[in-house]
């Protein structure tokens, strides 16, 4: 054994980088989220070899101060908690300060932004900052990363077929725009369009351009609370179905969520109208205090730790059983589409 000392930042950045950013889709998925969390109402996201060769995100949102762009390159450096009560009430999606050093010590990243005042673009690879250069940009982040994983051989190796990765970003895309109707996104894959939304804040219309109109005319409209939480969102009629759970989308307080439970709720609510083996499709978008939700169990933030889970799952299997009772007596909820 060596001597005790320190790691170096980027070393420390890399290790930090080996949670954060496992392939091309978190890339996409951190990125995104900032333009989010910058209150952005278009993001942009162009991706050519399922990210491999580059992701590109574009965003008209608050942008950063020039001043505070390398801060912004540091680690647990974040604009979006202060203090420790804010751990708990986060209302952001991003607030570990990880993703953009992480992404930068594996990767080449080039970063224009501008507040609006005056813009900035910065260029880093490997962790190091090569760059800054002053820059002409409207309000909003512009952000390139190409050669991923360049310096770690072993990630490089571990990435999926193409078809593969670029599902794991058309499934974090989706998500996202599930999570956030009002916001307009579009996802272009080697020149050739995903995904459109139209930011127009109708969950019903973004569900209907990922799954389709004609699947979207078969689901059906939730609504229930209870003095906790708050769940709207759609479900499919039992006659739509697929061969997996991942169209069952849980949304917390605006964040796309893993959790056994509160799907086996979802798929409790259809009793014995599912066949086996065969899911619904759905999207529930559940509200709650932030003080019953922890998201601070798990780097990327997929899974979180609720405090009030078995009575959220009880919401949900009894708002969507009560719904499909009642479905053959009310009208199509979906005329409109
Ligand atoms: P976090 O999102 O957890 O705060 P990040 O490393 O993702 O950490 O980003 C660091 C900070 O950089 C953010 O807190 C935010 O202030 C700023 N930032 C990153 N991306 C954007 C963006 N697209 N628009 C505006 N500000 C951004
Ligand atoms: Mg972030």
């Amino acid at each position: 054994m060596g001597t005790i000392h320190e790691l170096s930042t980027v070393l420390a950045d890399q290790i930090a980088a080996g949670e954060v950013v496992e392939r091309p889709a978190s890339v996409v998925k951190e990125l995104a989220e900032n333009a989010v969390d910058a209150h952005a109402t278009q993001v942009d996201i162009l991706v050519v070899e399922a990210g491999v060769r580059s992701i590109r995100v574009i965003d008209d949102g608050d942008g950063i101060a020039t001043d505070e762009v390398r801060t912004a390159f540091k680690r647990h450096a974040t604009s979006k908690i202060t203090s420790r009560e804010d751990l708990f009430r986060v209302s952001s999606l991003g607030f570990r300060g990880e993703a953009l050093p992480s992404i930068a010590s594996v990767a080449d990243v080039t970063l224009t932004t501008s507040t609006g005042a005056s813009g900035t673009t910065v260029h880093y690879r490997g962790g190091k900052l090569l760059q800054q250069t002053p820059a002409a940009l409207r309000q909003g982040t512009d952000v390139t990363v190409t050669d991923l994983f360049f310096n770690t051989p072993a990630r490089l190796k571990y990435l999926k077929s193409a078809q593969t990765e670029l599902a794991n970003i058309v499934d974090v895309v989706d998500r996202l725009a599930l999570s956030y109707p009002a916001v307009a996104f579009r996802l272009v894959h080697n020149q050739k369009e995903l995904l459109r939304t139209a930011g127009r804040g109708d969950l019903q219309q973004v569900i209907a351009g990922i799954y389709g109109v004609q699947n979207a005319r078969k689901m059906v409209a939730v609504d229930g609370n209870d003095p906790d939480f708050t769940l709207k969102g759609f479900v499919a009629l039992p006659e739509l179905t697929r061969a997996s759970r991942q169209y069952i989308t849980l949304l917390i307080n605006g964040r796309a969520i893993k959790n056994q439970q509160l799907t086996k709720a979802v798929i409790a609510g259809y009793g014995s109208k599912l066949m086996v083996g065969r899911y619904p499709l759905a999207v529930l978008d559940l509200r709650m205090d932030p003080l019953l939700v922890d998201v601070n169990v798990h780097p990327t933030k997929r899974e979180v730790r609720l405090s009030k889970e078995s009575a959220l799952a009880k919401l949900i299997s009894t708002t969507i059983r009560d719904r499909l009772a009642n479905v053959n007596l009310i009208p199509s909820a979906l005329t409109n589409l």
